[in-house]
């Protein structure tokens, strides 16, 4: 309770077509804008993941009615303020205090949105009220986190500003029903809203307090963070003794993080060596240095922490050369701690299932195009984790290969994995596996 006004306990992702309001709804509950680089300010398109931590009020007045008991906002707000409700009386309490991983719902980056997709707890589906539901990445989000086996789904009806009539927004809201029959958020309440105007938002926090439970956390188990973000904080200019070692931003999957704390990253930097020889069939000979550290740092946005708990995004600042840090070049690392970390492989067998159909394409029968089975030598995508990278398919039986990987992971038996093929210019879902079957 008392780490909670400090740091985030959930991770939530936003998913959905590219402009159904996802990063719009970030900032209507969180009050913080997830875009923060230049180009993406420009194309008003969300690229990389982005992240804010947001706090849930509710008035402790048990006769204050809901929605309206709910508010929202940045992670820096304190409770005890009074309620807005007119005559109310009550003071607001914080009650979650949760981390949105904004995905991007551009079709290009899925596999963005599969790194995201690693450390959710739940997920909110924007669905836009003012185009035909469901459109191609409503419905390849959808998919990628039953891969994930999410339980928790939250329905948006969102952008009801611009639907001009009572029955068209009912239209809108039976093709939603529709296409949620028979997925994991089938029978799911939407909830119509404006995340624009900040109609309705606060029956979605409303909702994400009801549905969502934390969930159980496991902290006396070896710390294991899975890395989302990476940066150099260092400004061009900064003297030699001004400099700051590599932050490595991300979720704690379980354990805990002390500032001191010796830690490792895996599989930390790997080189590849052409050597014909040694290497099997096309893959290159890779050799892997694990990375050693000290944790000099524990931020969860601006808040700064002596130790962190799993749930909510947070930064670990290290002593690593920054160089190895910038521009998200940690992204698919797992932190721990030396002689508790999971193996790294290069190969992994794994148990597969295809989908019937692609589902991130539009097509005229609306339900796309049939996955043809997988082919001896071919090239996937594969999202191990927060990673995604390429691989060759070898081995292939009628429910289990073998996935030669490009470049090394860390990770453990019963992973999930989701793979995607080049279908024309784009990666597309097309299944998902587990290592070890
Ligand atoms: P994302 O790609 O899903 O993150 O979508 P954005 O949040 O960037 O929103 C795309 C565009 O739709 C922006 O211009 C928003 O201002 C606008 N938008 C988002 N939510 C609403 C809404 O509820 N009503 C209206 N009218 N516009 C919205
Ligand atoms: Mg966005």
């Amino acid at each position: 309770p008392a780490i909670m006004s400090k740091q985030a306990t959930i991770n939530i992702g936003t998913i959905g077509h590219v402009a159904h309001g996802k990063t719009t709804l970030v900032k209507a509950i969180s009050g913080v804008h997830t875009i923060k680089h230049s180009h993406e300010k420009m194309r008003n398109i969300t690229i990389k993941l982005g992240y804010a931590n947001a706090k849930i009020f509710r008035c402790d007045n048990p006769f204050c009615p809901a929605p309206e008991c709910y508010t929202s906002g940045g992670s820096s707000k304190d409770e005890g303020f009074p309620c807005e409700r007119f005559n109310c009386g009550g003071v607001m309490r914080l009650i979650r205090h949760i981390s949105f991983v904004d995905c991007p719902g551009h079709d290009i980056l899925m596999a963005t949105m599969l790194n995201g997709a690693a450390v959710m707890d739940a997920a909110v589906l924007l669905i836009a009220g003012n185009e035909p539901c469901p459109q191609p990445q409503t419905r390849e989000h959808l998919a990628a986190i039953e891969i994930m086996a999410m339980p928790h789904i939250i329905v948006v009806q969102n952008k009801i500003d611009l639907i001009k009539k009572r029955d068209d927004s009912i239209t809108h809201h039976d093709e939603i029903v529709k296409f949620l029959k028979n997925t994991q958020a089938d029978g799911a309440p939407i909830i119509p809203a404006s995340a624009q105007l900040g109609i309705n938002v606060n029956a979605v926090s409303q909702r994400i307090v009801s549905h969502v439970p934390i969930p159980l956390r496991d902290f006396v188990a070896a710390p294991q963070l899975i890395v989302i973000r990476s940066f150099d904080v260092n400004k061009p200019g900064f003297s030699i003794d001004q400099i700051e070692g590599g932050v490595a931003g991300g979720s704690l999957l379980r354990g805990v993080l002390k500032l001191g704390m010796n830690i490792e990253l895996r599989p930390g930097i790997i080189t590849t060596s052409e050597d014909k020889k040694k290497s099997k069939k096309d893959t290159k000979a890779q050799t892997t240095t694990f990375l050693l550290s000290t944790i000099v740092s524990l931020k969860a946005e601006k808040n700064d922490l002596t130790f962190a708990v799993p749930g909510g995004l947070i930064g670990v600042g290290t002593l690593i050369d920054p160089s190895l840090t910038k521009n998200d070049l940690l992204v698919g690392q797992v932190l721990g701690i030396p002689s508790y970390m999971p193996d790294v492989f290069v190969a992994l067998e794994i148990k597969y299932t295809l989908m019937y159909r692609l589902v991130g394409v539009k097509s005229d029968d609306d339900k796309g195009s049939t996955v043809t089975g997988l082919t001896e030598g071919e090239t996937l995508l594969v999202n191990i984790g927060s990673h995604s990278l390429g691989c060759t398919v070898y081995a292939v039986k009628k429910d289990s290969c073998r996935l030669e990987l490009l470049k090394a992971v860390c990770t453990a038996i019963g992973e999930r994995i989701a793979l995607s093929r080049k279908i024309q210019t784009r990666w597309r879902l097309i299944g998902h596996g587990k290592f070890g079957g």
